[in-house]
């Protein structure tokens, strides 16, 4: 039915070229060991087609999961007529036939967003109640991940209530990508235990100290951002989507790189517009690239350990000037290198402490509340009218959701 859906939807979209050529609809995979270099190669499309892109966009095309899922439109005559092929969570590429030849852009992926609020009781454990009554792992996982630091999970027992508010970006009725947590809290031994996120990205127990330790080191000695990781933004004069999936930092030709973290080098060469690059597998989850380098200091297979030097900046691959671009991945996928990397040890003071300290009252009130009433164990989505209590909407309207 769904997928019927979907189709329907894609021959739409691809429509522009079905009055020309009677052709088919794909869904194919993408394998592991090609490369968007070579995907062209394929369909004899010119890789001159990369010149088209801008230098951050050239970056992208060298991000595409293995085994990601993507779109073909194929004339019975095997030509391609267009791709959709997802980088990130954000956005995809579009590769499209024209009269005039290959037209290549990156446009977004479609979804929407969806503040969820979830309390419920207690059955086996958090962990596999997320699963079963909210039917998200991913929820699941991020909600383990968070709360490891402050409770003993094994001193749970049945009846004790857990609470999380979360964003979660919804497609066709699935959700997609990591939900969001804003706050969560887990009930044990008559003890409620916070977690909270604040606007700097980070989580905060409930005296404003930061939960999670960061376990990388900086890539450089000396750090100077100059442009921060972005999994979607709209360009105001380029009128175009993009995305930036890694932290530039600026430096001088020949400053040493440094391996953020103990790893082993699982690619070490050139790679499409990033140029020189190192990459480093951490633990079975993390991985680090150190792009546009102007030598590399060590071979494929090597195991390295933290602060050893990997190699020096450069300006390799697209790159109108020397400096590090590092890309952090967790499974793959580019996440925010900020996450785990720690560049300063200030924790929440002043404007920030105040500012999160309110944050946290509003939302413990909340929590609370919903406690206090008795309400039954839910799944409530804010958003969705039926799932709601009138009351409960109102509620979370007069507080600005
Ligand atoms: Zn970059």
């Amino acid at each position: 039915m769904i997928k019927s859906f979907i189709l329907r939807i894609l021959i739409l979209f691809f429509s522009f070229f079905t009055f020309a050529y009677p052709a088919k609809v794909k869904y194919s995979t993408w394998e592991k060991s090609l490369n968007f270099e070579k995907y062209l190669e394929q369909h004899d499309i010119s890789k001159n087609i990369l010149e088209t892109l801008d230098e951050e966009d050239a970056l992208l095309v060298s991000d595409i999961e293995k085994n990601q899922k993507f779109y073909e439109l194929i004339a019975s005559n095997g030509v391609l007529l267009q791709a959709l092929i997802p980088v990130g969570e954000e956005l995809q590429l579009h590769l499209r036939k024209t009269y005039e030849g290959y037209e290549l852009k990156v446009i977004p992926i479609s979804y929407q967003k969806n503040t969820y609020f979830t309390l419920l009781s207690v059955d086996k454990n958090p962990h596999d109640d997320i699963v079963f009554k909210v039917k998200n792992i991913r929820l699941a996982n991020e909600f383990t991940r968070l709360l490891k630091h402050s409770v003993n999970f094994r001193g749970i027992q049945k009846n004790d209530k857990l609470a999380i508010i979360y964003t979660q970006k919804m497609r066709l009725g699935q959700p997609i990508g990591i939900p969001n947590i804003k706050v969560a809290m887990i009930e044990s031994h008559k003890k409620k235990h916070y977690i909270f996120k604040y606007n700097d990205g980070k989580y905060y127990d409930e005296e404003g100290e930061e939960l999670i330790k960061k376990y990388m080191k900086k890539p450089l000695n000396h750090i100077r951002i100059t442009s921060s990781f972005t999994k979607r933004r709209f360009h105001p004069i380029l009128k175009r989507w993009k995305a930036h999936h890694g932290t530039d930092f600026g430096a001088k030709r020949g400053t040493p790189i440094l391996a953020v973290a103990d790893g082993e080098v699982i690619f070490s060469g050139r790679m499409g517009g990033y140029g020189n690059v190192i990459k480093i597998q951490h633990t079975d989850e993390y991985m680090t690239l150190y792009a546009h380098q102007s030598r590399l200091k060590v071979k494929k297979g090597t195991f390295v350990k933290q602060g050893e030097i990997i190699g020096y900046v450069g300006s390799t691959g697209r790159s109108t000037g020397p400096h590090l671009h590092f890309g952090l991945y967790k499974n793959n996928r580019p996440i925010d290198p900020m996450r785990l990397v720690k560049f300063s040890s200030n924790g929440l003071k002043g404007e920030d402490k105040e500012a999160f300290l309110n944050r946290k009252r509003k939302y413990t009130k909340i929590i609370n509340t919903i406690f206090d009433k008795k309400m039954p164990s839910y799944v409530w989505n804010t958003i969705d009218k039926l799932a709601v209590l009138p009351k409960m909407k109102k509620y979370y309207k007069s507080r600005g959701w």
